[in-house]
């Protein structure tokens, strides 16, 4: 990041491209042929970057998790990028995110990503320190300042599904670039969905990274972000925008622009990559798309209700939102309660039994509880519990 903050709305050619090609394994070979293939549309690597440049990825790294769970980007997927990378002259990679849960070391670790330092020339950089970075609209964002400076910075999302934003792919993955708890407080301070949308929209038209790409060789559905289930997909996609990758990974999977939350929200402005007439896609679209892919039950119960509802009720979505719910799963390791934004978690004593409770009176239905809970232990339900 270290350009002039500008709206996203030039509607170039190049910018509502998007290169998209089918993968079926994560063999390198395979991988790196298909990033190949979705950076040709774009004019390939070599025509953004120039000699020596210093790049940062920015991959999803939520949290610890074996790369076979999809809960981030996988390694074969960053490798191939930086192979492309160092094709076309860069001088450093660096490899740069602030994880929900754990140092980047640790889930770097975990992920499997330790090994990319030798293999890929990548050098770990933990997203630590806060700059405060207004955005074109008058959001003030406290951005990593360890991600400013690089000549280029590449966006690496994963496919999954999100309980609050319906997917998550690239637009979603520069809320990393936010350091640590400060994700946490923005839960709070944007508790309506379609507010949080907005925010994320502004967040990534703040950071602007110069090229999208998404991993959704092995994409998750179900109740993502983390307990969700792999689900193979063999998508690849990339662009300048990644709000035209994302509109490509929703109607691969089944998603509409209104259940598409950052979609929505950038549609109601207009901005490039939204609509989805003026995208110009290069790859095999009809090929990739699945109806079977299982949306979540966040988003699933309204599909109906989003086509029949006027625009003007569609806010009726928040009263109806989905209740967490703890199951037997839980193992009292507390780390929800840190990562709850309204504090309402707690332990109670019961007959010489501990258990986690929450106070519903207070509950945003942020879900980053069940965003971070390493037991699957969290459920999303329409009642809420007695
Ligand atoms: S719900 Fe999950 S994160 Fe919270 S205490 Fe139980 S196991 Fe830990
Ligand atoms: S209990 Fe869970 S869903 Fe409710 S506010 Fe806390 S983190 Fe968010």
């Amino acid at each position: 990041m270290n350009k002039t903050i500008t709206p996203n709305n030039n509607n170039s050619d190049l910018d509502l491209s998007v290169g998209l090609s089918a993968c079926r394994s994560y063999n390198q070979g395979q991988v790196l042929e298909a990033v190949e293939e979705a950076l040709e549309p774009l004019g390939g690597l070599k025509s953004f970057l120039n000699k020596n440049d210093r790049v940062l990825l920015k991959p999803n790294l939520l949290t610890n998790a074996t790369p076979e769970s999809a809960v981030t980007t996988h390694p074969e997927f960053i490798k191939a990028v930086a192979t492309k990378v160092w094709e076309a002259g860069a001088s450093q990679i660096c490899l740069g995110d602030s994880p929900a849960r754990g140092s980047l070391e640790r889930v770097a670790k975990e992920c499997d990503l330790l090994r990319l330092q030798e293999e890929a020339g990548i050098s770990l950089l933990p997203f630590k320190t806060a700059r405060k970075v207004s955005s074109p609209t008058g959001y003030l964002f406290p951005l990593a300042e360890e991600a400013f400076g690089f000549d280029f910075v590449i966006n690496l999302g994963k496919l999954k599904t999100h309980a609050l934003t319906g997917l998550t792919g690239t637009v979603k993955n520069c809320y990393g670039f936010m350091v640590g708890m400060n994700k946490v407080q923005y839960h709070a301070r944007f508790p309506l969905v379609h507010d949080f949308a907005r925010m994320l929209l502004e967040l990534y038209l703040t950071v602007q990274p110069d090229l999208s790409l998404i991993d959704g060789v092995v994409a998750m559905e179900g109740p993502g972000p983390r307990s969700g289930r792999p689900k193979p997909l063999g998508v690849i996609a990339a662009s300048t925008n990644a709000i035209a990758v994302d509109a490509v990974c929703a109607k691969i999977t089944g998603f509409s622009s209104k259940e598409m939350t950052t979609w929505r929200a950038a549609a109601e402005r207009k901005i490039a990559g939204s609509q989805w007439e003026k995208l110009k896609i290069h790859g095999p679209l009809e090929e990739l798309i699945t109806t079977s892919f299982d949306k979540g039950a966040s988003v699933g119960g309204w599909s109906f209700l989003w086509r029949i509802l006027p625009a003007r009720m569609r806010n009726l979505q928040e009263h109806f939102r989905l209740w967490p719910v703890i199951n037997e799963r839980c193992i009292t390791c507390r780390l929800c309660f840190e990562h709850c934004p309204a504090e309402v978690l707690k332990l109670e004593t019961a007959n010489n039994n501990q258990k986690v409770v929450i106070d519903y009176s207070g509950c945003l239905r942020c879900y980053c509880c069940q965003e971070i809970c390493p037991e699957g232990a969290i459920e999303l339900k329409r009642k809420k519990p007695e």
